[in-house]
């Protein structure tokens, strides 16, 4: 008989947010007003209101000038502030060098003509003496705890921008905890202040099961995002502000699916299983709203024997259901012709069917038409492409790495213009997942859902703001390994940096190699563009947006 080997489940809290939380922490919070008011009795058996604020929080201290979100990160936490002021950062937004982003500036041609020749013998060589101006404070260990980017002076910063102080009692970075949006802006600690930083999971919790948090984060979720992302859509232009708030008041927010997908979906891959993709709209079924995707994406597909075809997916911005609302508005008796599912994680709003009756249909008067129906005229065999893409999330990517396998002679031309232009090392490997002649390498793809910006403790990898690449600051990097961590598609590596004399640089208290995070930036200082692209002598690469290109499968 086959012998097993036995361990314990894993279970939810088998890793607490914040492993030094003691008993007399959690008495003080439940003390605070913020959950006194709470009926504990509300919780399930299995996740106690005491049980999330030991393990889905913790208490963090923060020292005067100490940066604790920036504009643009993407976070997976919120914060109550227990103690202390902060202040946050209206106008202008703080420089990007201030908040641990990189300067991007674009080298000239002469400065990009003579990195090409520049043949470095030694790869991940740094100047190592541009660290010591950086605003980072580090400890031995380098963990989230103890790096942070922080203000050199404040005065000057409350100066020249305008910005609003946060007390007690303030709950903030809610939205981008729940609705994976970037972080709106930066806020930074004033004075010596004591925040509770409560991880989505508890906070999620603290929404389901209390209806004051509810209500709280709903509505602060309808002010500050909903009505943005209504405004922005093309059924709701026009609309006064009285109707735009009953449409906001009617709206139903929900997310389907797991928010950590990349961890799931690494999980699943590396046991060759498919993810499961929970039914948002099932076909048949009548629609009672219009969905309308604000993060995310979701699989439409159609009944076809005993299985299914995808027609296509959707992304930020799209919407499903419109067609048969519509139809039912004129009069028929029509159910939802296609399914949708989530695939990954999906944040969505739902607007009822009679707010459309009473602000869309009457007022617009004629169909606006979908994007969905020129589907319809696509075949069978154009399928396997795209249902290939979905099912390796690489829909996820803006800036793929596509190469054409019939084209491509196995030179590594791209391969060594990547290494000059970066120092010698290159930032993506000629490798990657093959369908039929096409290969996605494993160079980064610049995600619409970039997960590995979640958590990064200094805010190091971020989105340019000229480009909307994902980069690294090289600068403010502490090499934790959160974001390769994160990346479903493993395109991030950590390297050992050396000195510009080519010496490995250790840090001196552990002796340990210092490490610094890199992937493909884009070649966004170079003008000109991808140094892989130009370097193709045979056309063979290209760098493609998966929602819309239509390179990939052109001839399949
Ligand atoms: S590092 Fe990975 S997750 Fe991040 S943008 Fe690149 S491919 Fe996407
Ligand atoms: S390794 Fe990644 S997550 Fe960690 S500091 Fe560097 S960029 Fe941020």
């Amino acid at each position: 008989m086959a012998s097993v080997a036995m361990i314990a489940r894993p279970q939810r809290w088998d890793a607490p947010f914040g492993p030094e939380m003691a008993d007399a922490d959690v008495q003080r919070l439940l003390a605070l007003p913020e959950f006194a008011s709470i009926d504990a009795e509300a919780f399930p058996k299995h996740t106690p209101l005491d049980g999330i604020l030991r393990n889905d929080t913790r208490i963090v201290r923060y020292h005067p000038g100490d940066i604790i979100v920036r504009e643009g990160d993407y976070g997976n936490s919120a914060f109550l502030v227990v103690n202390g002021n902060l202040r946050v950062v209206i106008s202008p937004s703080l420089p990007r060098n201030l908040i641990g982003r990189q300067n991007s500036e674009r080298k000239n041609f002469i400065q990009a003509l003579g990195q090409l020749w520049t043949n470095r013998t030694v790869p991940e060589v740094r100047d190592t003496s541009r660290y010591g101006g950086q605003s980072v404070r580090e400890g031995g260990a380098q963990t989230e705890a103890d790096a942070r980017v922080f203000l050199q002076d404040v005065p000057a910063v409350l100066d020249s921008h305008n910005t609003a102080q946060l007390g007690p009692s303030t709950l903030f970075g809610e939205l981008a905890a729940l609705g994976r949006v970037p972080r709106t802006a930066t806020i930074f600690a004033e004075e010596e202040s004591e925040l509770l930083e409560i991880r989505w999971q508890g906070l999620r919790e603290l929404r389901k099961y209390d209806p004051g948090w509810r209500k709280t984060i709903d509505e602060r979720y309808r002010e500050n995002a909903l009505k943005v992302h209504l405004k922005s859509s093309p059924y709701f232009t026009g609309l006064s502000e009285v109707e735009l708030n009953e449409v906001a008041d009617a709206t139903l927010f929900e997310s389907h699916g797991s928010f950590e997908w990349h961890v799931t979906y690494k999980r699943m891959r590396d046991q060759g299983k498919a993810d499961k993709e929970p039914v948002i709209g099932r076909q048949g079924d009548y629609p009672d709203g219009l969905l309308m995707i604000r993060a995310g994406f979701a699989r439409v597909s159609i009944k076809m024997g005993n299985g299914e075809r995808t027609l296509t997916y959707l992304g930020a911005g799209d919407s499903f259901g419109y067609d048969e609302l519509w139809a039912s508005h004129l009069g028929n008796d029509v159910s939802l012709q296609t399914s949708l599912k989530a695939v990954g994680y999906v944040d969505l709003l739902r607007v009822p069917a009679p707010i459309l009756e009473k602000y869309v249909f009457n007022k617009v008067g004629h169909h606006v038409a979908s994007p969905l129906h020129h589907l319809a005229t696509r075949t069978v065999a154009s399928d396997a492409p795209l249902e290939w893409a979905v099912e390796q999330r690489f829909i996820n990517g803006t800036m793929a790495m596509l190469i054409d396998l019939e084209r491509c002679v196995r030179c590594d031309d791209c391969v060594r213009a990547c290494a000059s232009t970066h120092g010698g090392n290159p930032r993506f490997i000629r490798h990657g997942r093959t369908f039929d002649h096409w290969m996605v390498a494993n160079a980064c793809m610049h995600c619409a859902d970039p997960v590995c910006m979640i958590g990064c403790p200094t805010g190091a990898i971020h989105r340019s703001l000229e480009t909307g690449a994902v980069v690294i600051n090289d600068d403010t990097c502490i090499g934790c390994g959160t974001c390769a961590n994160s990346c479903p598609y493993n395109n991030i590596r950590l390297v050992e940096i050396r000195d510009i004399e080519g010496k490995m640089v250790r840090d001196p208290d552990s002796q340990k190699p210092i490490m610094k995070a890199t992937k493909c930036d884009l070649c966004e200082t170079n003008p000109g563009g991808p140094a892989c692209v130009r370097a193709c002598a045979h056309d063979a690469l290209k760098r493609v947006n998966f929602q819309g290109d239509e390179t990939f499968g052109a001839s399949t």
